[in-house]
């Protein structure tokens, strides 16, 4: 079953569920108990190429390294 990532209108919470597609509609926010989140794409562990923001923009000062 896919991993879908959701995000609650309601009060901003952002959860994964692994749901199958019947199940999908179902999802209620566990912490506001909102009814039908909002679906996200994961960033992570799904596609090899996307790194998500650019890395320069998102690291504008390099930091030194100790
Ligand atoms: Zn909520």
């Amino acid at each position: 079953m896919p991993i879908y990532e959701y995000k609650c209108d309601a009060c901003g919470e952002e959860f994964e569920r692994r749901v199958s597609l019947a199940e999908a509609k179902n999802v209620c926010c566990p912490k506001c108990g909102a009814g039908r989140p909002r679906r996200v794409l994961s960033q992570f562990g799904k596609s090899s190429g996307f790194k998500g923001p650019r890395p320069d923009s998102a690291r504008p000062m390099p930091t030194p390294t100790l």
